[in-house]
Parts: structure tokens; sequence; C-alpha cells
């Protein structure tokens, strides 16, 4: 999924092509959707306000990004295409999430709302508005994949290791 999205990414600044009405799932999201970045560089943000969320998966919970529109309008396509063409290639092929997370946030919400306590990169900050009762999923991830999620109370955060969310299934 990685390469893929990189593939989407760096053809994207190429040219910016538009609807894949060729495409056997055109409109996956909606009518004139653009397509450039199918695979989303972000994935998985788990910002919900972008109308991703969690979905069971073989006993385990997967990012789904089927409700979110704004990685497909065109002009959010230019916004993030502008920023991420700061960067040398190289490196966008070599950061991490937490840089593309960043860089999601500053898009998003003009600044990043994510922080860092011990080793939990704390993103209840940016997803305030769906978190209850210290309700929350800790999860660990393995090279922009989902390699575990916790289902927790988020109580002693500076003792958690890995990226905190509140919990919302
Ligand atoms: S919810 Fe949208 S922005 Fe977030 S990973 Fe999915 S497609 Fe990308």
């Amino acid at each position: 999924m990685r390469e893929r999205a990189l593939q989407d990414l760096f053809a994207a600044m190429e040219k910016i092509n538009g609807p894949a009405y060729e495409c056997r799932y055109y409109p996956c999201h909606f009518e004139s959707q653009d397509c450039s970045l199918c695979f989303c560089p972000f994935y998985p943000c788990f910002l919900y306000v972008l109308g991703g969320s969690f979905v069971p998966f073989k006993n385990s919970l997967i990012w789904s990004c089927k409700n979110c529109h704004w990685v497909h309008k065109r002009e959010n396509v230019e916004e993030i295409l502008i920023y991420l063409s700061t960067y040398p290639r190289q490196r966008l092929v070599e950061e991490d999430w937490f840089f593309y997370s960043k860089i999601i946030q500053d898009l998003i919400f003009g600044e990043e709302l994510g922080v860092w306590i011990g080793d939990c990169y704390n993103l209840i900050p940016a997803n305030q508005q769906y978190y209850k009762n210290d309700e929350a999923l800790l999860i660990e991830l393995s090279n922009f994949e989902i390699a575990n999620v916790l289902e927790i109370h988020a109580t002693d955060i500076e003792k958690l290791c890995g990226i905190l969310v509140p919990k919302k299934l």
C-alpha cells in the first residue's frame, strides 16, 4: 500500500489526472472526484474529522477511508502537492508516519495538534470532539501499517507507547 501511495504521489506531482472514469470503481467516493491520490499519502491519518474511521477486519481494526472526500477534492490535491513538493522526493520516500501526520495536521488545522508524551504520540487533541470518558485506542504502527490496536482508558498517558486516539467505533 505504501509503495502505491508514493507512486500515486509522484505521478500527481508530474500531472494531476482528475477523475479516473476508466476505473471500474469510479466513483468510489463522489461524482467528479479527483483520483490522483487514490492511495492517500497520509494513510492511515487517524483524523476522524475527515470522515475516516476504524472498522473491524480479521479480529482487529483497520482504518477505512470510505467516507473521506477531502483527498479527492481537486483544490485539496493541489494544496497537498504544493506542500509536499517542498521536500526532496528521496525524503518523501524515507520519512515515517509522524512526518506525514504533522503535514496533514498543518493542512487541516493550520498546526500540529498531536503531542508527544514520553513514547506516546497523543492524537486526541486533533480528535477532541470524539473523546469521551477517557475511552481511547492505542495504536501500534509498523511502516504505515496497523500492527495492533488496544482499547484502553487513557489515564497514565506518559506510561503508554504508541499512537493514542479517541475510541470511536
Ligand atoms: S481519511 Fe482521507 S486523508 Fe485520512 S488517510 Fe483516509 S483518504 Fe487519507
